[in-house]
C-alpha cells in the first residue's frame, strides 16, 4: 500500500464509506492524509456540577438520580434525566433517544459531556455525549482531531482510517534539505503529517501545522514565480482608445463615481492604451463599487471591437453579473452584447453560446472559469476580468497562452491585505486600491448577543420584512452532524419557518446544492420572492442585493472576524439602514470582547489583525479568516508570518538554482511538480 492506493483498500472502509469519502473529495490514501482536522477537541478532566459554568463545554462525573422522565411532542421524543454528583444537580435532555431510558439506570455513574446552559436556576445540558469512566479515561488530556464530516460519516471512522493509513504507508522522502529545514525552523514532513492528525500536545501541533502551512505557501508562491514569465512585459496585443461609449455610460449612471473609482478607472484606461499588456488587481472593500469599474473596462474593450470575459467564482455571481450588465446593455450601452456561459446550461445552450463567441456576435462573455476552458474559442479575446477571485491562476493563464491568447487581465478582490502581503501574493500584478465607499452609505449597526436574544432578533427580522426589506441568516454548517453543537442550514430553516409568520418566505442556500438550484434561489432572493435566506458562507463573496438590510450570524464565535466582516458587507449596500446581529453561543467574556472589535472598525485588515492579537496560536485552529484564498490549511491573515517566510525561502532558493536543476533539489522539484499537477486546492490556480 502506498499513497496512491484507493481508500477502499484500507481495513474498515467498505463501499459505503468509500462513497462518503468521495463526497469529501477523498479518493486515495494521499487525499485522506491531507484531509486535515478542522479543529481539535480537548477532553479535560471532569469538573464538578457546581463548577460547571454556563456556555462552557465540560465533562461531569455524576450519577443518574431518579427515573428518567419521558414525553412526546409531536414527532419528538424527549427524555429528561436528572443527575447529581454531591456538589449539585443538573437536568439532561435527550431528543429521540428512547433507548437511553434503559441504559441510564438510577444510581449508575457516567461521564456526561456537553455544553452547560442555564434555565432560571437550573443547570441543563442538551444531548450530552455519554461515556463510561474507562472510555473517557482514554480520551483525556489528548487533542482529539475533529474532521469536517458529511452525513453518515463519523469522526471515529475518519480517525481510524487516518490512523491506519499513517501506520501502513511507507514514509515519503523529505523534499527539503536538512540545512533548509534548520534555516527555516521546520519540522520534518512525515512528523508533521503524523502530528497534525494526532498531536501529542499543543506545541507539537503548532509546529506541525506551521510546516504544512509553509509547504502550501511555498508551492503556491513557486508556481506564481514561474508564472511571471507569462505576465511580465508582454506587449499589448490589443491597444485601445477611449470612445464616447464609456463617457455616455458614465453620464447615464444614476450616481457619480467616487474619487477613488475615478482614479482607478484612469489607471485601467491608461493600461489598456499602453505598450504593455495590462495585469492589474483592483482591491476594494466590499461595497466600494468595483463592478462598475469592470464594466467600464469591458465596455471600452467592446467599443474597440474586441471581446471581453468576466469570470466569477460561482454561477450565482456570474448570473447576477449577467443580469445587471444586460440591463445596462439594453439601456445605454448598445455596443455591449453580453452572453452567459455557465456549467448548468444545457448542451444545446452551450453550443449556441460557443457559436456566438467564435463568430464575435457576443462581445462580452460572463461565466465561471468554464469560459476560458477547452471548447471555448474566441474571435478576439482582449480582456479577462475575474471578480472576487483574487488570483487569476497560473493554470488559467497558461491555458490562455496555449491558445495563443494574451489578453489584458483585471483581477478584482475584496480581501483587504496590507501592501507588504499583497506584493507577495500578487507579485506579478499592479495594484489599484478603491479606498472609499460611495457617499450614500449609512454605517451598519452591529450588535453582539447571546442565544437568549434570538426571539428578539426574529421579531426584528419580521419587522424589517414587513417594511419591505430582506434578511440573511448565516449558519456554520450545511447539515446535521458535520460538527456537533453547531447550527445547520437545513434544520435551522425549518425552525425559522416555525418561528416567523407563515407568510414570510424562508429559503436556504448552501455550497453543496446543485448549481442550478443555487442560481434559482439567489435569483428568487434578488427578485424579492424570498424574504429570509438561510445560508452558509457561500453568500460571502460578491452577492449584491441592496434591499437586504439584516445579516444575522449564528455561532458567530466560530468565524474569524475578517470573515464576519465580509459577511457584514452583504448588507448596507443600498440607501437603507442595515443591521448585523452576531449571535454567540459562547457567553464568556473573551468571545464577546473579540466580537466587539467588529464595532470598532470597518477596515477588514485592522479587524483581522486585532483578532490575531486577542487569540493565542492554539486558538486559531478551526478559524478561518479569509474565505477568498482557499488554501487547504494556511490562512493569509493568521499565517501572514509564514507567508513571508516562504516567500523569503523561495527568493533564496531560486537565487542559487533558478531552475531547480541541482541534484540536491531533485526531490523538491518532484514534489512541486506533483503539487502543481494536483493543485485543485487553490481555488483559482
Ligand atoms: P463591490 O466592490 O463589493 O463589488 P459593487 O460593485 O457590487 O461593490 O457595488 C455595490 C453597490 O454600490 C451596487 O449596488 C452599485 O450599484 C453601487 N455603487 C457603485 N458605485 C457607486 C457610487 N459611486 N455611488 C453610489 N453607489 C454606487
Ligand atoms: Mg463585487
Amino acid at each position: 500500500m502506498d499513497r496512491n492506493t484507493p481508500v477502499i483498500e484500507l481495513k474498515g472502509v467498505g463501499e459505503k464509506t468509500r462513497k462518503l469519502f468521495e463526497k469529501l473529495n477523498i479518493f486515495t490514501v494521499a487525499d485522506l492524509l491531507s484531509f486535515y482536522p478542522r479543529d481539535y477537541e480537548n477532553f479535560r478532566e471532569p469538573v464538578s456540577i457546581s463548577h460547571a459554568g454556563a456556555g462552557e463545554v465540560c465533562a461531569l462525573r455524576a450519577a443518574v438520580a431518579g427515573i428518567p422522565n419521558e414525553k412526546r411532542v409531536r414527532n419528538l421524543h424527549i427524555l429528561n434525566v436528572n443527575i447529581s454528583d454531591g456538589t449539585g444537580n443538573m437536568q439532561l435532555t435527550f431528543f429521540n433517544m428512547q433507548f437511553l431510558k434503559k441504559t441510564l439506570k438510577k444510581g449508575g455513574y457516567y461521564i456526561f459531556r456537553g455544553t452547560v446552559q442555564t434555565r432560571g436556576n437550573i443547570k441543563i445540558m442538551e444531548q450530552p455525549k455519554i461515556y463510561t469512566m474507562e472510555e473517557y479515561g482514554k480520551l483525556t488530556d489528548r487533542l482529539n482531531p475533529r474532521y469536517s464530516l458529511t452525513k453518515g460519516l463519523t469522526n471515529q471512522a475518519v480517525q481510524k482510517a487516518v490512523k491506519q493509513a499513517l501506520s501502513v504507508c511507507p514514509p515519503e522522502e523529505e523534499f527539503y534539505g536538512k540545512e533548509f529545514l534548520r534555516t527555516y525552523g521546520l519540522m520534518g514532513a512525515e512528523d508533521a503529517l503524523h502530528a497534525v492528525h494526532f498531536p501529542e500536545d499543543m506545541e507539537q501541533l503548532v509546529q506541525a501545522r506551521q510546516r504544512l502551512v509553509f509547504d502550501e505557501f511555498f508551492a503556491f508562491l513557486f508556481l506564481m514565480r514561474q508564472n511571471k514569465e507569462f505576465t511580465e512585459g508582454i506587449e499589448n496585443c490589443f491597444p485601445m482608445f477611449e470612445t464616447a461609449d464609456t463617457v455616455r455610460f458614465l453620464e447615464q449612471l444614476p450616481f457619480p463615481l467616487t474619487r477613488a473609482q475615478k482614479r482607478v478607472w484612469g489607471e485601467i484606461r491608461d493600461d489598456l492604451g499602453s505598450p504593455c499588456c495590462m495585469n492589474r488587481l483592483i482591491q476594494g472593500d466590499v461595497g466600494s463599487g468595483k463592478t462598475v469599474l469592470a464594466l467600464l473596462a469591458l465596455l471600452m474593450t467592446a467599443a474597440n471591437g474586441y471581446q471581453g470575459a468576466l469570470m466569477a467564482p460561482t454561477e450565482v455571481l456570474a448570473t447576477q453579473h449577467f443580469e445587471t450588465i444586460s440591463e445596462y446593455a439594453n439601456g445605454g450601452c448598445p455596443v455591449l452584447k453580453p452572453i452567459l456561459l455557465v456549467g448548468s446550461m444545457t448542451a444545446k445552450e452551450k453550443k449556441e453560446a460557443y457559436g456566438k463567441i467564435a463568430s464575435g456576435e457576443a462581445n462580452l462573455v460572463i461565466g465561471t472559469h468554464a469560459l476560458i476552458q477547452g471548447k471555448v474559442q474566441y474571435k478576439s479575446l482582449a480582456l479577462v476580468v475575474t471578480d472576487e477571485q483574487h488570483r487569476f491562476g497560473v493554470r488559467q493563464r497558461e491555458q490562455l497562452a496555449e491558445k495563443g491568447e494574451k489578453p489584458h487581465i483585471l483581477v478584482m478582490s475584496a480581501t483587504p491585505i496590507p501592501r507588504t502581503l499583497a506584493i507577495i501574493l500578487y507579485g506579478d500584478l499592479h495594484i489599484s486600491v478603491v479606498d472609499e465607499l460611495p457617499a450614500n452609505r449609512l454605517p451598519i449597526k452591529n450588535c453582539v448577543v447571546n442565544t437568549a436574544y434570538r426571539a428578539k432578533a426574529y421579531e426584528f427580522i419580521e419587522k424589517e420584512v414587513r417594511a419591505g426589506r430582506q434578511a440573511y441568516v448565516i449558519c456554520p454548517q450545511v447539515e446535521e452532524g458535520e460538527l456537533d453543537d453547531l447550527e445547520n442550514v437545513v434544520d435551522y430553516t425549518e425552525k425559522l419557518r416555525g418561528r416567523l409568520s407563515p407568510d414570510i418566505r424562508v429559503a436556504y442556500l448552501h455550497g453543496k446544492m446543485r448549481p442550478g438550484d443555487k442560481n434559482r434561489i439567489m435569483e428568487e432572493f434578488a427578485a424579492k420572492e424570498i424574504d429570509v435566506l438561510v445560508s452558509t458562507t457561500v453568500i460571502e463573496v460578491g452577492i449584491n442585493v441592496p434591499n437586504a438590510t439584516v445579516m444575522m450570524v449564528e455561532n458567530a464565535e466560530r468565524f474569524g472576524l475578517a470573515q464576519l466582516h465580509q459577511l457584514r458587507g452583504r448588507v448596507g449596500r443600498g440607501g437603507y439602514q442595515s443591521y448585523c446581529i452576531f449571535v454567540s453561543t459562547k457567553e464568556n467574556k473573551e468571545t464577546m470582547e473579540r466580537l466587539q472589535i467588529l464595532n470598532q472598525s470597518n477596515d477588514g485588515f485592522y479587524i483581522a489583525s486585532q483578532d490575531l492579537k486577542l487569540r493565542g496560536p492554539g486558538d486559531l485552529f478551526g478559524i478561518r479568516q479569509s474565505g477568498e484564498f482557499s488554501f487547504r490549511i494556511g490562512d493569509i491573515y493568521n499565517d501572514a508570518g509564514m507567508l513571508q517566510k516562504a516567500s523569503a525561502a523561495i527568493d533564496a532558493l531560486l537565487l542559487g538554482d533558478p531552475r531547480l536543476e541541482l541534484q540536491e533539489h531533485m526531490a523538491l522539484r518532484k514534489h512541486l511538480e506533483n503539487v502543481s499537477a494536483n493543485s485543485v486546492d487553490f481555488r483559482s490556480i
